[in-house]
């Protein structure tokens, strides 16, 4: 049968990459390996997740052909969830902030666009209290994983529902995608954030490898106070390829369009080959400054390869002008 109501569309996709490169057991070098999509309903809409996951290659190492997912998957969503933690986030700040029912909460979700149904309300509302009710100390299934991986690197997030004041921090463990420690904070100081980080490393009973972090500075203070020592990588690389994307999607439709204008370069140097005369010379160094413009690619986002040709083009163009206004 037909479907009556079409699926919604997801608005956008976000490719995430891992921040780590190296193997956490091994430290040889991660190979990107497949793509993971997963839709995610969100504050800010319907988003489609394009996970790069990469996996040790070496046949001798404890994690050998182990996933490593991008570190920054679970401060969007939970596993295995289809809808994200701001969700869950504002969720529990309308139940126990603003003493909010399940059909009140229900309403504001539909006004912000969260296309969900009631008992998904009371469903995501269990979820927030089991978030905050995680505790290391008495779960002994969470430490038997930790165990077994003999490593934790550390991710911590702060998500804040625009009600009130309160941020809900997360802190989680990237090999496993475990949440460790939730908890909502009316003040997110350096030292508050380093108070979760010292619970966290108290139980955790391995040791910290590393952590990861969209880098604000509290939580940069709150690592330096609570694991000094402990390498802190950011994952703002990759918020910064996001917000490049849609340039670097145009950049390179220019840069196809220019290239295709200057396909004629290979007769013309057919043209004067054999010859050595000044005008022959000439014409060999304009032919090879576009061959040289046509590969010279940046790496994107940092460099618009497109761009960068496109002014290395101008540049030949003003001195061939150059050149025939002086009679040449
Ligand atoms: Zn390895």
């Amino acid at each position: 049968m037909a479907r009556t109501a079409p699926r919604a569309r997801p608005d956008r996709e976000r490719v995430l990459e891992t921040v780590h490169e190296r193997c956490p057991a091994c430290g040889r070098r991660l190979r990107y390996r497949y793509d993971n999509r997963h839709t995610v309903a969100t504050l800010a809409g319907l988003v489609r997740l394009r996970l790069r996951i990469r996996r040790c290659e070496d046949p001798g190492c404890a994690r050998y052909r182990r996933p490593y997912r991008p570190e920054a998957e679970g401060a969007i969503v939970l596993p295995r969830h289809e809808f994200g933690l701001d969700v869950i986030a504002l969720v529990g700040a309308l139940r126990y902030r603003e003493h909010q029912s399940v059909p009140e909460i229900h309403r504001a979700l539909l006004e912000r666009g969260v296309a969900v149904c009631e008992r998904t309300v009371t469903n995501l509302l269990d979820r927030y209290d089991e978030l905050v009710a995680t505790s290391l100390a008495d779960d002994d299934r969470l430490r038997a994983v930790l165990a077994g991986q003999g490593r934790a690197i550390l991710a911590l997030d702060g998500l804040q529902p625009d009600v009130g004041h309160e941020v809900l921090w997360v802190v989680r463990e990237c090999l496993s995608g475990e949440v460790l420690l939730a908890r909502s904070l009316l003040s997110s100081t350096g030292e508050d954030l380093a108070a979760l980080l010292r619970e966290v490393a108290a139980r955790v009973g391995v040791p910290i490898a590393g952590v990861v972090s969209d880098g604000q500075h509290s939580v940069r203070r709150a690592v330096r106070l609570a694991l000094p020592g402990v390498p802190h990588q950011l994952c703002q690389f990759h918020y910064l390829r996001e917000a490049a994307l849609p340039i670097f999607e145009a950049d390179r439709h220019a840069k196809k369009e220019l290239k295709k204008r200057v396909r004629g370069v290979r007769p013309i140097e057919r043209a004067v080959e054999g010859r050595d005369d000044p005008e022959a010379e000439a014409v060999r160094g304009y032919c090879a400054a576009v061959r040289s413009a046509l590969t010279d690619d940046g790496r994107p986002p940092l460099a618009a390869s497109g761009l960068r040709l496109k002014d290395r083009l101008e540049a030949v163009a003003t001195s061939l002008d150059r050149a025939a206004a002086k009679g040449g």
